[in-house]
């Protein structure tokens, strides 16, 4: 039987999100707080076929083939190391898509992960140059573990391990948001003038999971745009501060929002209540990724 090679990638949210420049390339530098998560996560699949490169997925309308973020990366891969391509990948697809949850990004680092994994031709500094080619995040998802970014996203410090698991739930208004669009609605004069954030006490509130403290540390300067343009958001952010929640924040360029709650019970809770009231929303009990 041919060989397949497989890859569970994890989702992200940005516990915090602050812009600080912009560069003359147009890109957007950030300090970012990255938190992978385990649900959603997707899965992908290397499969060995005829010449050439082909990505199909369990979710409709997602592009195929070289239009995949996923077929992007393994062109790129394919080119940088030299390897003829003769590669099939199948995408099970969980990560909502233009969500805020670096679904694209995630699969594009599986693709780059799983070649590297199988032909081993490209040392680490030289697939992290190709997954910021593809993306700002992409780096992150090579190494998905908590971290701060910098740059446009690809200075990474990342976190002690064995910070505790954040109790969240995740809120998917079921509406896609492109990224292009919420930057585009950053006004750069706003630079520097917006609230800053508190990353030593958001630290210190992880570590005591002191998660009254931490939901108040949240943070994305993205979000005012966001509240504007679409009114649900800014509904359902008072409903869940209403319903409980210790903080409420969305995740990088939206629409998904995150609710971090006192403990798994009050998440319970939290999501059998919402989801009462928003019958079309999409919650998810947001785990930790431990797979590093
Ligand atoms: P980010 O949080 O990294 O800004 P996002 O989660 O908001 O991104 P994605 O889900 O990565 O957004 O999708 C962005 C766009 O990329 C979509 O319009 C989609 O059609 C396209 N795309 C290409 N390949 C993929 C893929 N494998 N998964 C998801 N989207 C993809």
């Amino acid at each position: 039987m041919a060989e397949v090679r497989s890859l569970t990638v994890p989702s992200k949210i940005n516990l915090i999100l602050k812009i600080t420049g912009k560069r003359p390339d147009h890109y957007h530098q950030l300090q970012t707080l990255f938190l992978p998560l385990a649900v959603p996560a997707d899965r992908v699949e290397l499969h060995w076929s005829g010449p050439g490169i082909r990505v199909c997925s369990s979710r409709p309308g997602l592009p195929e083939d070289l239009d995949n973020l996923g077929g992007r990366a393994a062109q790129l891969y394919a080119s940088a190391a030299g390897v003829a391509p003769e590669w099939m990948f199948r995408i099970e697809k969980n990560i909502p898509v233009a969500a805020g949850l670096g679904g694209g990004s995630a699969d594009a680092a599986a693709v780059l992960r799983l070649l590297n994994e199988h032909y081993r031709i490209l040392p680490a500094a030289a697939l992290t140059a190709l997954a910021l080619q593809l993306g700002a995040d992409v780096p992150f998802f090579l190494t998905p573990r908590p971290a701060w970014a910098g740059g446009i996203g690809e200075e990474l410090t990342w976190l002690p391990a064995e910070l505790p698991a954040v109790p969240l739930l995740l809120i998917n208004p079921c509406f896609p948001v492109s990224s292009a669009w919420a930057y585009r609605h950053f006004e750069p004069e706003r630079i520097g003038k917006l609230p800053g954030f508190h990353a030593d006490l958001l630290l210190e509130a992880w570590r005591a999971a002191d998660w009254e403290a931490f939901g108040k540390l949240l943070h994305n300067d993205l979000g005012l745009a966001l509240y504007e343009k679409f009114p649900l958001l800014e509904m359902l952010r008072r409903r869940l501060f209403q319903l409980g929640a210790c903080g409420v924040q969305i995740s990088g360029s939206g629409p998904t929002m995150f609710a971090v709650c006192r403990d798994a019970d009050s998440r319970e809770a939290l999501a059998e209540a919402l989801q009462q009231e928003f019958s079309d929303l999409r919650c998810f009990t947001a785990e930790p990724y431990r797979h590093f």
